[in-house]
């Protein structure tokens, strides 16, 4: 029983070892009965092996299916032909991406062998190709998700391809929350995105702005009262008046998280001007790359990207900037274009307020030191940037001249001046 136990032990624990192994050997340990016990045709009596399940088995790759995750990412599924391996059934295994499929060139119909380690997804290692019959089919990606039927697109920097439509199925759940979390809309969680979509109260984020239709509806939710919908409602309402760039960042185009979405919101004043912008006009914006613009045109490609924008707006949720974003755009920008490092600690400001007035003056706050950057702001303990400025001779200041030139700067520019008067620099 002992040995037994201490076989299925480590059965178990092959899997953190650093070696590879396919079994143990049970020997006695007493070597004075070694000869006693004798041994038969093939093997001596002292010793027997115990071999663990293979991890590795044969089987015949029937069908890829493709799964859409929460965030859009298709992700191909071979459906076996059912196998044991290590000791479990395998019908299905991971394909990863439509790029590790071709180099490996995995066909529907080939036998494939698949691997299983520890308590990860079985995978196929590679197609036995000598068992080839000239059936195979090749394996490839859907035009539309098979979801929601979006058509489907692929990132510049990535090998998996996406549903880019904001409100598939799939990936609306993940959407309803991360909207709710960009605009602030309080009460719009984990849990109401589940009842809301339990109940099908909602199946696109357009509406949620339709919402108040659904009072009746909304009211007979457990554990939801008067209060707890009118909260819901209000929030949802204020949500409106979000500045266009908090409104893009919430579409969770990806690539296109806060900064970004300002980038956008400065250079185009509608998301009509921003659908209609081409590849190399988006590509073109300093801070945002092909990567980024790709994504983007990507996300207007889906019709009901454009159909959801479009009700938003009917239900007056604008995708236009704000009065406040005009009057800041207005602002003059005597940092325009500079790309500006902060090291160390400052006493008057947090990095992010430092970095946020870089912004507001027109500036680039960036995090590492290059040829290309204009200016480092020096703090108490400066870090290794501090070296790498000294190094490449790059202009740098004190906190105190920091300052200084911010006031310079505060004489034109209202916001800053106000921030400035908050942290009590102005005489
Ligand atoms: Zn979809």
């Amino acid at each position: 029983e002992e040995v037994i136990e201490t076989v299925l032990k480590a059965q178990e624990e092959r899997e953190t070892w650093d070696f590879e192994a396919d079994g143990m050997v049970v020997k006695v340990n007493d070597i004075c009965n070694w000869e006693k016990l004798g041994e038969t045709m093939h093997h001596p009596r002292w010793a027997v092996a115990y071999k663990f399940p293979a991890k590795q088995a044969v089987t015949k790759l029937l069908e890829v299916v493709w799964q859409v995750g929460r965030t859009g990412a298709l992700t191909p599924v071979a459906i076996l032909e059912p196998v044991e391996v290590g000791g479990v059934i395998v019908s299905r295994a991971s394909l990863f991406n439509p790029d590790l499929i071709k180099q490996k060139d995995i066909r529907i119909g080939d036998y494939v062998l698949v691997e299983r380690a520890g308590e990860t997804i079985p995978y196929i290692v590679a197609p036995v190709k000598e068992r080839r019959t000239g059936e195979e089919k090749p394996i490839t990606v859907p035009k539309n998700c098979p979801v929601c039927g979006a058509p489907i697109v692929k990132e510049l920097d990535e090998a998996v391809p996406r549903c880019p439509n904001i409100n598939c199925p799939a990936q609306l759940k993940e959407h309803l929350i991360y909207w709710g979390k960009v605009l602030d809309i309080k009460g719009l969680g984990e849990s109401t995105a589940n009842l809301l979509l339990k109940k099908k109260l909602v199946s696109s984020i357009a509406d949620l702005y339709y919402l108040k239709k659904k009072m009746l509806e909304l009211l007979k939710l457990p554990g939801w009262g008067y209060k707890k919908t009118e909260n819901l409602l209000k929030e949802i309402e204020k949500s409106k008046g979000a500045p266009f760039w908090k409104k893009i960042t919430a579409l969770g185009i990806r690539h296109v998280g806060e900064k970004t979405a300002q980038l956008l919101a400065e250079r185009f004043k509608s998301i009509e001007e921003l659908r209609n912008a081409t590849f190399i006009e988006l590509a073109g914006i300093p801070g945002i790359g092909p990567v980024t613009a790709t994504s983007i045109k990507n996300f207007f490609t889906a019709e009901q990207n454009l159909e959801m924008i479009k009700r938003l707006e009917e239900a007056g949720f604008l995708f236009v900037r704000t009065e406040e974003e005009e009057k800041e755009k207005s602002l003059p920008k005597p940092l325009e274009g500079q790309r500006v490092v902060f090291t160390g600690e400052l006493e008057h400001f947090t990095r992010k307020e430092a970095q946020r007035i870089i912004e507001i003056l027109g500036g680039n706050p960036t995090n590492s030191v290059t040829r290309k950057t204009n200016f480092v702001v020096v703090g108490k303990n400066p870090g290794s940037k501090f070296q790498k400025a000294q190094k490449l001779g790059i202009r740098m200041i004190g906190e105190d001249e920091f300052i200084q030139m911010l006031k310079e700067f505060a004489k034109e520019n209202k916001e800053v001046e106000e921030i400035l008067r908050e942290k009590g620099l102005l005489g």
